[in-house]
């Protein structure tokens, strides 16, 4: 506004001064003109001797006689006797022509620009007064002050109106609340700004929402996974993490946030897994950390053909990795517990094959590779009983089994046994109904029988009781036989496992019989229990859980 000001006044000033400048002209002229008059009535009443008088009266003005013929007769500021003639100066030559005479030119003599006035006196003589016109510029120069203090004034004016403006344009929109931009009232001209700014903060409101959902979703998903899952920057720095990750390595999530994952854990698989990443490749191998294998699989993640992070999945194999161990150490046991009858059983072959044998060992060797071959069918039963069991299901839909009319039937197939053992075998307890398959729990309460009368002393007892009571029906197969020692307790339900090799081998076993118990009361999501003293006896049990406890 300053500027603005500034040139409207410097340009009006121009346009007065140029307005003024011949309005003085004219005024000087007139003056001159005035004067020139009245020098000429003293001219010509007292002689030529008063010019000189004449001329310092006026010393503001020069004044100049010259003669018809252009001779210089008087010059009141230079030697008149050294100027050249002045016929032709067209003030001159004007005033000889129509009487008077003017002209506004740069003077021969003095250099300056002048204003002439020139008049013919009686005699033919020119009589001609001059007056330079710096004289205006002087006039004009008188005006400088006011337009100066104009200049002040105004430039006060225009601090004291713009700082009101200002204020009345900025105030409101300092007042503003821009949570709401929508309901400010205020001036007309901010309102287009306002609806704006109310539509923007919709959108922003928006897509807030849209990403607080998804990362809500994201880490309901990644916090809950079992698996641990990271992942980083090009860099090796951890972006995100998820519980199951902080509790693998053993870190608290705040702290480890945007830390090089290798500083925190020096773990050579870790580093060549994110080194392949980075080139772009694919990374998985078993990792083992804190006495459990985990599966690290390292992936690259790229945009445009650029690595810019690593995702890294870590799911716990302990059990997979267990199970294929166990696998393996069946495959082998089942191999040698194969062999061992098929040895025995091809060494008497060859006996009686070669003759070696009498006739009355024929018939004994005979019954003993009748023995072997019996063992090693139901050897080979149970392992495809097992094998079966290892599937992890129930075969059929569990329907209800009545579990005392299940024992009844079991001890009764084991009267004979039992009574050649010197045995009683009794059954007790209420009818209680169970979930599950029939054939299987019968094949778990026949092996428990089995023992029980197999691990027996002559004169003892076998006894299955039922009970049922608001935690599940409970099996239990007591007998009053040998017993198991504390430090095999555990290890009789390990497959192939017999406690006393020497004193097995009287008994028949293929030491798979609680494998299978065992099995099949996780299928039956029964709980197995063992007691069992030396010299007194064993009692193994079996909970199964309620129908509405499933
Ligand atoms: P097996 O075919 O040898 O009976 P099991 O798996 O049924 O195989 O039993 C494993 C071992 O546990 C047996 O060899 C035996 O030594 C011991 N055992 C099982 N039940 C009893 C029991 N009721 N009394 C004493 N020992 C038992």
């Amino acid at each position: 506004m300053g500027a603005i000001v500034l040139i409207a006044i410097l340009l009006f000033g121009a346009m007065t001064m140029g307005m003024l400048y011949p309005f003085f002209t004219e005024q000087i002229e007139g003056a001159l003109d005035d004067e020139l008059r009245t020098i000429a009535a003293a001219l010509e009443q007292s002689g030529e001797e008063i010019l000189p008088s004449l001329g310092e009266a006026n010393a503001d003005s020069r004044l100049t006689w010259i003669s018809e013929d252009g001779e210089v007769l008087f010059d009141s500021r230079s030697d008149a006797q050294s100027m050249e003639n002045h016929l032709h100066r067209p003030e001159v030559e004007q005033a000889l022509q129509k009487g008077v005479g003017g002209s506004i030119r740069r003077s021969d003599t003095l250099g300056v620009r002048t204003i002439y006035r020139a008049l013919r006196m009686g005699d033919g003589s020119v009589l001609r007064i001059s007056e330079d016109q710096s004289s205006i510029a002087g006039l004009l120069l008188r005006l400088l002050p006011f337009f100066a203090v104009m200049l002040c004034l105004t430039f006060f004016l225009i601090a004291l109106v713009s700082k009101r403006v200002t204020q009345r344009i900025v105030q409101p929109i300092n007042a503003l609340d821009l949570n709401a931009p929508a309901d400010n009232v205020t001036y007309p001209e901010l309102t287009p700004l306002l609806k704006r700014m109310a539509e923007q903060m919709r959108s922003i409101d928006r897509y807030i929402a849209e990403l607080t959902a998804q990362k809500t979703e994201f880490a309901a998903i990644t916090q809950n996974m079992r698996e641990a899952l990271l992942l980083l920057n090009a860099r090796g720095e951890i972006v995100f993490l998820n519980h199951s990750a902080t509790e693998m390595f053993g870190l608290e999530r705040e702290k480890c946030e945007g830390q090089y994952l290798l500083a925190l854990s020096r773990n050579m698989r870790l580093s060549e897994a994110l080194e392949a990443a980075k080139r772009g490749e694919s990374f998985s191998e078993v990792m083992e950390r804190n006495g459990r294998q985990y599966q690290l699989i390292a992936s690259p993640v790229q945009k445009d053909g650029e690595v810019t992070g690593v995702v890294l999945l870590l799911p716990d194999i302990s059990a997979r990795v267990a199970a294929e161990k166990s696998r393996r150490e069946f495959t082998a046991n089942v191999s040698h517990e194969l062999k061992t009858p098929l040895t025995i059983i091809l060494g008497y072959a060859e006996i009686m094959e070669n003759g070696i044998a009498g006739e009355d060992k024929l018939r004994e060797f005979a019954g003993r590779v009748h023995q072997e071959a019996e063992r090693m069918l139901a050897m080979i039963e149970d392992i495809l009983k097992l094998s079966r069991l290892d599937e992890g299901r129930l075969p059929d839909i569990p329907r209800p089994v009545a579990l005392k009319a299940l024992c009844e039937r079991v001890a009764r197939r084991f009267e004979e046994p039992a009574k050649a053992a010197d045995l009683t075998i009794r059954v007790e307890g209420e009818e209680a109904e169970v979930q599950g398959q029939e054939t299987m729990l019968e094949e778990v309460v026949t092996n428990l029988v089995d023992n029980a009368v197999k691990y027996n002393r002559p004169g003892g007892s076998v006894e299955i009781t039922i009970a049922r009571s608001t935690d599940g029906v409970r099996l239990c197969v007591r007998d009053s036989g040998v017993g198991i020692p504390k430090e095999y307790q555990q290890r009789v339900f390990e497959r192939f496992f017999r406690v006393d090799q020497s004193h097995s081998d009287s008994v028949k076993g293929t030491g798979l019989g609680l494998s299978i118990v065992k099995h099949a009361a996780a299928l039956h999501r029964a709980e197995v229990t063992l007691e069992s003293q030396v010299g007194k006896g064993t009692a193994i049990s079996l909970r199964f859980p309620l129908p509405d406890q499933l």
